[in-house]
């Protein structure tokens, strides 16, 4: 009797969960094939120093052309391409592409203008990661002063010892190494001072909060310690030029968000924010 009256519900909640699955595997499924249609595109945000406003990088974030009409950003489908492991081929590809473009901006427009890049765990682990990012160097003709690499703390914390013998060897390149979403994590704060880390990008969440005095503080202390491990802080989303004011009255930093530019094409980019070299 009791188990009658149940049923019709487990059987609606039952539908309903694999109607969920299947819209899962469906975009899985399209996901494979986007590489091959040519569907990923890179879009690009500017980096800027917070005290001479000059834009200094840019972040390269993937992006997926679907169909004429469907348009998603990374954090619509980069956690899939991650769980099928999809997300190392394609980062190959995403590193190469950066590569090739950062060095046409530094050829064209900015000589010193550098090239960020979102390198997930999976391809950390890698054994041929740092063969692809050589690779990439040389293919694209870009010094490796040019590349930033950045990797997210739980990345540092699946295989500690392996990631920092990766660091290790990414560093003696030349490569900058970020730690991005910097704040959200575990990473423990001693270990950080023992990794070859060039700078942190403070996660948008802390902007959030910066009009509050204890948001405030909290920033703050990232700063901190940034300043005393002499490294780089880059505030992310930066929305209002309130957040903008309060990051840099806390000293020499960089910062990216909306206030600064979307992500965009690179005609966009490079209309925006660089100019062409004038040769004399
Ligand atoms: P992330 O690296 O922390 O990138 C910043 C994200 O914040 C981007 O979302 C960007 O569009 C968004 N954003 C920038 N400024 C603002 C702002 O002012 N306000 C707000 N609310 N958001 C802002 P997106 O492009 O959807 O990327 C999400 C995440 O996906 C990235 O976070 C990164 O972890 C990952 N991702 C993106 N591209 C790649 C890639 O090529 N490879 C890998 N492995 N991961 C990528
Ligand atoms: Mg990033
Ligand atoms: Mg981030
Ligand atoms: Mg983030």
């Amino acid at each position: 009797y009791c188990a009658k009256k149940s049923l019709p519900h487990l059987v609606f909640y039952d539908k309903a969960m694999s109607q969920a699955a299947e819209l899962k595997l469906q975009l899985i499924n399209s996901l494979r094939h986007a590489h091959s249609l040519k569907q990923f595109t890179l879009a690009y945000q500017a980096i800027v120093d917070l005290h001479t406003n000059q834009t200094i990088a840019a972040e390269a974030l993937l992006r997926w052309q679907k169909s004429p009409t469907e348009y998603y950003d990374a954090a619509d489908f980069v956690p899939l391409l991650e769980e099928t492991g999809l997300i190392v081929s394609i980062g190959q590809w995403v590193l190469e592409q950066a590569c090739v473009q950062a060095a046409l901006w530094r050829a064209h427009n900015q000589a010193d203008f550098r090239i960020s890049v979102n390198v997930s765990p999976l391809q950390l682990e890698h054994l041929d990661f740092i063969d692809q990012v050589i690779n990439a160097l040389e293919m694209a003709n870009l010094p490796a002063e040019a590349l930033i690499l950045e990797i997210t703390e739980s990345a540092l914390l699946r295989q500690p010892e392996q990631a920092r013998l990766t660091l290790n060897r990414i560093k003696a390149l030349g490569v900058s190494i970020a730690i991005d979403d910097f704040g959200t994590g575990l990473s423990s704060l001693s270990r950080l001072g023992t990794l070859p880390i060039d700078s942190v990008k403070i996660d948008a969440e802390f902007a959030l909060r910066l009009n509050e005095v204890s948001g405030q503080k909290l920033c703050n202390a990232i700063v901190q310690l940034a300043q005393a491990l002499d490294i780089h802080f880059v505030a992310e989303g930066i929305e209002t030029q309130q957040q903008r004011d309060i990051m840099t009255d806390m000293g020499q930093g960089f910062a990216q968000g909306f206030l600064f530019g979307y992500p965009s094409s690179v005609d966009n980019f490079t209309q925006t924010f660089l100019t062409e070299k004038h040769i004399a």
